[in-house]
């Protein structure tokens, strides 16, 4: 362990105002334990009813439906990836960069947006899934991964989540994307620079050493108090840094750059994991818990990345019900996010 904390005053995070460093973007977040108590009078969301048919003639998803550009979806039976017929990002856009002095900087991007369906089955959520199912979604990210990744003016490649109707999710069929771009963008940006400071220093990746402190304890950090379960190949646990109210981490437990790096055992253990997390998310305020999920890796640019250890993260917006969600303002807007429950509350209440 290279980890150096001036340990005597961890207990005081508990019931005081503080700071939390978030060491692989390099940001802050502000916790405040004491407001937790505090009643509520803000917004309450309306719950979306939940009778959904297996099969909707009007969804733009579901197999063999016509979608607005004339296209037919197959009649598929497991996993279904196409190109966004509406994507932000054009492989036919030119390279261009435009500048005038130092104030005014554009660069045209080129890229690819793809949709992946995880599921024929419009009335399903990933934790309503087997296993074997989240599989073939992962072996479709592996294989998106892969192939956008070798365009040669492909750099990165995010795959995300988008589920729900607070997280301004258009459609409820279960589904993903998949963005393939020239740039890397700011937020694995950030990550890498984290991650690559983190190797020249130490030898070893960033996570690996965070995992082992989550996992085995280190001074002034209490063995599993944030890990929410883990299985053979996979850990889920809230960060210490958490910025969202429920905010998860999947780590793999053995350093890899990117998705295509898993073996045979640890696809079936990412998957196993994606669905035990969203299980309990379900079960925390019986709902069909909203999220922005995604996965940060290595870019694909040709270069080897010893420095990146991959991971999932987990973006949910709500705060203590089915209907009460977080907002990003004011200050958090202005200056910092900030959160009222603790990372390890949080922890404690998806374990339970
Ligand atoms: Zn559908």
């Amino acid at each position: 362990m290279d980890f150096e904390l001036c340990t005597d005053d961890f207990a005081l995070l508990k019931d005081y105002p503080h700071r939390r460093y978030n060491p692989l973007t390099d940001s802050w977040v502000l916790v405040s334990p004491h407001r937790a108590k505090r009643p509520w009078q803000g917004q309450v969301e309306k719950l979306a009813p939940d009778t959904r048919p297996a099969h909707d003639p009007d969804c733009y998803l579901c197999a063999g439906n016509v979608r607005a550009n004339g296209e037919q979806n197959p009649p598929y039976e497991d996993v279904y990836v196409f190109d966004n017929d509406f994507a932000s990002l054009l492989e036919d856009t030119p390279s261009a960069e435009l500048q005038t002095g130092d104030l005014f900087l554009a660069r045209l991007e080129r890229g690819v947006g793809r949709v992946i369906c995880f599921s024929p089955r419009h009335d399903l959520t990933i934790p309503d899934m087997e296993v074997t199912a989240i599989r073939k979604v992962v072996d479709a990210w592996v294989t998106e991964y892969e192939v956008l990744g070798a365009k040669s003016f492909v750099n990165y490649v995010q795959i995300f989540e988008n589920k729900g109707a607070v997280m301004g999710c258009s459609n409820p069929h279960p589904h993903g994307q998949i963005w393939a771009q020239e740039s890397i963008p700011d937020e694995p940006l950030k990550k890498q620079r984290a991650q690559l400071k983190y190797w020249d220093m130490h030898g070893k990746t960033l996570l690996s050493d965070y995992l082992d402190a989550e996992l085995n304890g280190a001074p002034g950090v209490t063995a599993r108090e944030r890990v929410l379960f883990e299985n053979e190949h996979f850990v889920a646990l809230v960060p210490f840094w958490a910025v969202w109210p429920f905010e998860a981490m999947i780590i793999p437990k053995r350093p890899m750059a990117r998705i295509s790096e898993m073996t045979d055992a640890e696809r079936d253990g990412l998957a196993d994991a994606y669905k035990q997390l969203t299980v309990r998310y379900d079960a925390l305020f019986q709902t069909s818990f909203p999220y922005s999920a995604g996965i940060h890796q290595a870019p694909t640019d040709d270069i080897d990345h010893p420095e990146w250890h991959f991971h999932m993260v987990f973006y949910p917006p709500l705060l203590r019900s089915a209907t009460v969600k977080k907002f990003m303002v004011g200050y958090e807007m202005l200056a910092n996010p900030q959160r009222d429950i603790t990372p390890e509350k949080a922890a404690e209440l998806l374990r339970g």
